[in-house]
């Protein structure tokens, strides 16, 4: 292994440097703290079997995870009831958009965990008497997939609560369904303050790697949850990370993913590496275009696309 396909020695400022002058996509609109992000942001991070992190410059810069957070948020659900989240969910992929107002035709289950009905219905899954017990609970759980305690925005909360209309509207659609048991309110505030946790690509690249190596976090080697779980996880990031790009990423990144409207996306290498690369400027889709970019050149570059 030379230094270029090495990961422990791998150029992450090259990779940056390459990123930077890209200059194409366009930040949320979301909610003011997205549309305000800074969008010359540009950070790779690697998390390694050994426990060590390695990160570009802007490495430390703090984020909120949004959806990047949905496949850690299964991974707790299917924890704290033991699997029985699988019944209640899909996972087939949808070919639509992050927030399409749909869900699963007969069953009225949300399509799959990636996308916002099945987060919400995850965020109502997880141990808790009513909302603030459960967003405490994800914020822990959150935690040890990081190894370290995590911070909630409670602007980006008080955001995502007030103006996410249609994350309301599919936990009313849950809830006429029968799928939802919590109140659509209550259900859409645990979610927001899920989506308006602070990470920055360091911290996401070792919650990618927790679920890399089979639920125990390489940097504190504590167990997170089971290697069955994360490799349900794994497998659903794989068919169902990036939305309706889910297929074109397979194809031409060939690692499990999920990408956020923070221009966040977090990658699961099984048994390899974790990774995060972050730039707020998205594609049309909802994936930040220098991390698409930067995502298919790291695999190129160290090997780790699974069908390569
Ligand atoms: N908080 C965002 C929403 O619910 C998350 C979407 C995403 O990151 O793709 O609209």
């Amino acid at each position: 292994m030379s230094a270029a396909d090495d990961p422990r020695e791998y150029d992450l400022d090259a990779l940056r440097r390459r990123l930077l002058p890209e200059r194409a996509g366009e930040r949320s609109t979301s909610i003011p703290e997205l549309a305000g992000a800074d969008q010359h942001l540009c950070a790779i991070a690697l998390a390694l079997p050994d426990g060590s992190v390695r990160s570009s410059a802007d490495g430390t810069k703090r984020f909120s995870i949004q959806s990047a957070v949905k496949p850690f948020l299964f991974a707790l659900a299917l924890a704290d009831t033991d699997g029985g989240a699988l019944d209640r969910l899909g996972i087939e992929p949808t070919g639509e958009a992050f927030d399409a107002i749909k869900l699963e035709s007969g069953t009225g289950r949300p399509p799959n965990p990636m996308v916002n009905a099945g987060a919400i219905l995850t965020c109502a899954l997880v141990d808790g008497d009513g909302p603030e017990e459960r967003a405490a609970r994800i914020v822990t759980g959150l935690s040890a997939f990081a190894g370290r305690a995590l911070q909630v925005d409670d602007d980006v909360s008080r955001s995502e609560h007030l103006l996410g209309d249609r994350n309301h509207a599919l936990a009313h659609l849950m809830r006429d369904e029968g799928t939802l048991e919590a109140t659509a309110d209550d259900a859409v505030a645990v979610y927001a303050r899920a989506c308006a946790v602070l990470v920055d690509a360091e911290i996401l690249a070792v919650m990618g790697a927790t679920l890399a190596m089979g639920g125990v976090n390489p940097v504190t080697g504590e167990r997170v949850v089971s290697a069955r779980i994360a490799r349900d996880v794994v497998a659903v990031m794989a068919t169902c990370g990036v939305y309706d790009g889910s297929g074109r990423w397979m194809r031409a990144v060939g690692v499990p993913a999920k990408s956020s409207v923070s221009g966040a996306i977090v990658m699961s290498a099984p048994g390899t590496l974790g990774a995060a690369i972050v730039s707020p400027p998205l594609d049309e889709l909802g994936t930040s275009v220098r991390g698409r970019i930067g995502a298919e050149a790291l695999s190129a570059d160290l090997g780790l696309h699974l069908f390569g």
